[in-house]
């Protein structure tokens, strides 16, 4: 009866190791896979997976693709951006072509 016990407590004991083991893993893996998703995001362009730059243009901080043009902005460049005269729309544009 003793044995049975024992060896139940060690089985027990085995799989509460086995599933710590498995979560590290799991939370390893989610870690990294997300890492890379952020990195990924923030380097290339969603559109042609072109290397991004990141560019100041009349005070105004964006990320610009060299290849499709496409520009992203964070939220104060974007609210700066909505702020720009005629004029300045203009200049801001023939700074990002630049
Ligand atoms: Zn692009």
């Amino acid at each position: 009866m003793d044995r049975n016990k024992k060896d139940k407590d060690h089985f027990i004991q085995l799989d509460a190791e086995k599933l710590k083991h498995i979560e590290a893993q799991r939370k390893r893996f989610l870690t990294e896979t997300m890492q890379r998703a952020a990195d990924i995001d923030s380097m290339r362009c969603p559109l042609c997976n072109r290397q991004l730059e990141e560019k100041i243009v009349n005070d105004i901080s964006i990320t610009i693709c060299t290849k499709c043009r496409g520009i992203w902005l964070e939220t104060e460049s974007f609210a700066k951006m909505l702020r720009l005269s005629d004029d300045m729309v203009d200049t801001f544009l023939d700074g990002i072509k630049e």
